[in-house]
């Protein structure tokens, strides 16, 4: 433990931000990484628990405590050696993970957890800053291959876990650039994408191999016929791969249910951001898509749908408004009955600081228009209540709260049911109930042989640092099923 009395003597402290007004006007980061003394500080507050909660509560088992003496001791090499230890990306979740770390930290009980997010963000810009990350070249290769389908988090996480053991690893992406929702969903402002290239650039050097637009399946498939893509079909793989990794995410979108949702101007929230996202990265024309001078509706009320909010405001929306389906959360959690689990209570992102209306327990009924194009959205306001019998939540429209909103653009952020079905069915692989693909996480192993699962694509859509744990968990069972043993950790 760093210092004694650390979490008496030092507030918590938020890492600096832009100010909404004049973030707004541009797609880079704006957060402000703490300086060396105020991480120091803040990892000074760390009491090094006798059970470390947040080590419990955090996906990838970061080793929390160790890194905050370390801080607080001024050993930063060391402290980015032990985070990199079980966290292959620590510059993508110390940004952009929603951190149940602190949510379980025990100085959380009063609401004030270890910093531990920005205590991440910090360890990993200056080992970045300082050249101490460089690739992890392999002493020999097995002569083994792998193939990886799907460059996010948790194919990527997989393949630089195996190729730094020695095995031959490609892997395949059906976009034009590596990185999955990080990429394409995930806007610059949040993420910044010299991010991903910077890591990329070490995975090569490592020995990875990336084929961008390159399509696993079936010719036939409606995702193959992208023009410019390259198909391979998984026999292809087969015959050439000595395992195969399916990590290619929980792509298809929950659609609205509602009539007037085939009207121009309602679109799936990824199709939005995936196209502000390619403006950023340099594609030029007017945008297919764009919020500029329009009433903006976002339904959902999730990361994706804050995501929606952040974007249609820098595109220069009229007005933005985002609904949910369920409750208002309460603005606390009540700690004591939460706590070290992850509370339900009022999130409020950066996205929903920049300005828009928020509203709760609302369904959309009908999208009406004008000449083919979305014009109005009606909805109503339910009532939830909970079957003490079985703990169930249903809701039930309350009389007479329609209402009417103007909606010249209507993002659908409702979330993502499973993967898409077509590879399932091209690699033959079984799909659990929820139709992701079914692989347990002792191996990772489909019912067929050599086909291995991982991320969202197994558990469904979900969170990069649980992407990151199931990649580097997927990587040692492969490096296991094909070397009889293996030294990486799971
Ligand atoms: C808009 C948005 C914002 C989010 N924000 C956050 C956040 O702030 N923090 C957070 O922790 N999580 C966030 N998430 C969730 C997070 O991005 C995902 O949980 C995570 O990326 C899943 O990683 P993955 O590697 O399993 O799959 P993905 O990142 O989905 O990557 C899968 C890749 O596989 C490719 N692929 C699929 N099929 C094929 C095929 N047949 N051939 C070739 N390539 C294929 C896809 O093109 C894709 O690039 C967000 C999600 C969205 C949609
Ligand atoms: S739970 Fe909080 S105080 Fe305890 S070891 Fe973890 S970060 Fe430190």
């Amino acid at each position: 433990m760093g210092k004694t009395t650390g979490f008496l003597e030092f507030q918590r402290l938020q890492e600096a931000v832009e100010a909404p007004l004049k973030r707004v006007k541009h797609w880079k980061e704006f957060v402000q990484v703490l300086n060396d003394e105020q991480a120091g500080q803040q990892a000074a507050r760390c009491m090094d628990c006798g059970i470390p909660f947040c080590h419990n509560g955090c996906p990838v088992n970061n080793i929390i405590p160790d890194w905050n003496d370390l801080v607080y001791r001024q050993q930063w090499k060391e402290a980015l050696d032990v985070l990199h230890s079980t966290n292959n990306f620590p510059e993508i979740t110390g940004r952009i993970c929603p951190a149940p770390c602190e949510a379980a930290c025990t100085l959380n009980i009063d609401r004030a957890p270890v910093g531990i997010k920005s205590i991440e963000h910090a360890i990993i810009d200056k080992g970045w800053a300082e050249g101490w990350v460089v690739p992890q070249v392999p002493t020999h290769k097995t002569g083994k291959r792998v193939a990886v389908i799907g460059s996010g988090p948790a194919g990527l996480a997989s393949a630089q876990q195996l190729a730094r053991v020695g095995h031959d690893v490609t892997v395949y992406e059906k976009s034009d650039r590596i990185g999955g929702l990080m990429r394409y969903g995930i806007p610059d402002f949040k993420l910044d994408k010299h991010l991903l290239d910077r890591r990329i650039a070490q995975m090569q050097a490592e020995g990875v191999q990336f084929c961008p637009s390159t399509y696993i399946g079936q010719a036939q498939d409606q995702a193959a016929q992208e023009p410019g893509l390259t198909v391979l079909s998984p026999t292809d793989l087969e015959q050439q791969f000595d395992a195969i990794i399916l990590a290619g995410g929980s792509e298809t979108p929950r659609l609205l249910d509602a009539p007037g949702s085939q009207l121009q101007g309602v679109h799936p929230a990824m199709d939005f951001l995936r196209i502000q996202n390619q403006q950023v990265a340099g594609s030029r024309g007017t945008p297919a898509i764009s919020a500029q001078g329009k009433h903006v509706v976002v339904i959902g009320g999730g990361d994706t749908g804050s995501d929606c909010v952040g974007t249609s405001t820098r595109q220069g929306a009229k007005s933005v408004t985002q609904f949910e389906l369920m409750p208002r959360p309460p603005e606390q959690e009540n700690t004591e009955l939460t706590w070290p689990y992850w509370p339900m209570k009022l999130r409020t992102s950066s996205s929903h600081e920049e300005g828009c209306e928020r509203d709760w327990a609302i369904n959309t009924v009908e999208l009406e228009g004008k000449n083919g194009q979305v014009k109005e959205l009606r909805a109503v306001r339910v009532e939830w209540k909970t079957d003490p019998a079985t703990g169930r939540m249903s809701m039930t429209p309350i009389a007479g709260s329609e209402m009417t909103f103007p909606a010249d653009l209507v993002l659908l952020a409702m979330g993502f049911t499973a993967p898409v079905r077509q590879v399932l069915e091209a690699f033959a692989v079984d799909a659990d109930q929820r139709g992701n693909v079914a692989a347990n996480t002792d191996d990772y192993q489909t019912n067929r042989a050599k086909v291995f699962a991982a991320g969202d694509m197994r558990r469904g859509q979900s969170l990069i640092v649980w992407a990151i744990r199931e990649g580097r968990q997927c990587a040692r069972s492969v490096d296991e099923f094909l070397m009889g043993s293996s030294t990486l950790p799971r």
